[in-house]
């Protein structure tokens, strides 16, 4: 994984309900429009598919087994257990996709960031943050995916999840969808920020914090 790669690597995490499957949606539409070699890296996964999930486009979707097998095999450049369900970035996949001079995003939670962080792999993090912590708890309830103790949990979990965000390079606020879409497109094909509000959005971050 050392040696030079053509694409670039990029690592989008975010508590869930904070809109970050929407935001990468629209910048994939936007890399396509551009002509910009932007993709979403699939990653393989133990949970079980919902109703819209396509296997090999939102994930490859295998066994226990087959995932502690490959786990053994080394092939996951990380993996996680994220709500009960085990996820892993495939090792090959994210290599030949570099070399075909993709730019690719690794929707991965804040341990797989961290376990990439620690090897010496080139990449750009950026962390989705949500206005409030109403707003993430709104958003998860009118998704109307989940129960009221998954939602409970999910809340949970995106404390711990938010505690995360100041090791990531960039800080995207997604109070303003098109706002954030733009910093977060801007980020990926310029690799430069337009955020003039980082202080803001650290003050958003550790109000989210202190609740
Ligand atoms: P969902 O099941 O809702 O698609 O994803 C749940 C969470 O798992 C999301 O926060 C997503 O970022 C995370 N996730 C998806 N794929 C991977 C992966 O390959 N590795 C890690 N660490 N997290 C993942």
């Amino acid at each position: 994984m050392n040696k030079v790669k053509k694409g670039k690597l990029f690592i989008i995490s975010a508590p869930s309900g904070a809109g970050k499957s929407s935001l990468i949606n629209e910048i994939l539409k936007r890399g396509k429009g551009s002509g910009s070699l932007i993709e979403l890296s699939v990653s393989a996964t133990t949970r079980l598919p919902r109703p819209n999930d396509e296997e090999g486009k939102d994930y490859f979707f295998i066994s226990d087994d087959k995932f502690k097998d490959l786990s053994s095999e080394a092939a996951f450049l990380e993996s996680a257990t994220v709500h009960g369900n085990s996820y892993g970035t495939l090792k090959n996949y994210v290599d030949s996709k570099l070399d075909a001079g993709v730019n690719l995003i690794l929707d991965i939670d804040v341990q797989g960031f961290e376990q990439i962080s620690k090897k010496n792999i080139q990449n750009t993090s950026i962390f989705i943050i949500p206005p409030s912590i109403d707003e993430l708890k709104s958003r998860l309830v009118n998704r109307n995916e989940d129960s009221h103790d998954v939602i409970e949990a999910r809340l949970k979990n995106a404390i711990t999840e938010l505690a995360g965000a100041n090791n990531y390079d960039f800080k995207v606020l997604n109070d303003n969808f098109d706002e954030a879409a733009d910093e977060l497109y801007n980020l990926i094909v310029n690799r430069q920020t337009q955020n003039h509000e980082a202080k803001h959005i650290l003050q958003i971050l550790e109000d989210l914090l202190s609740n």
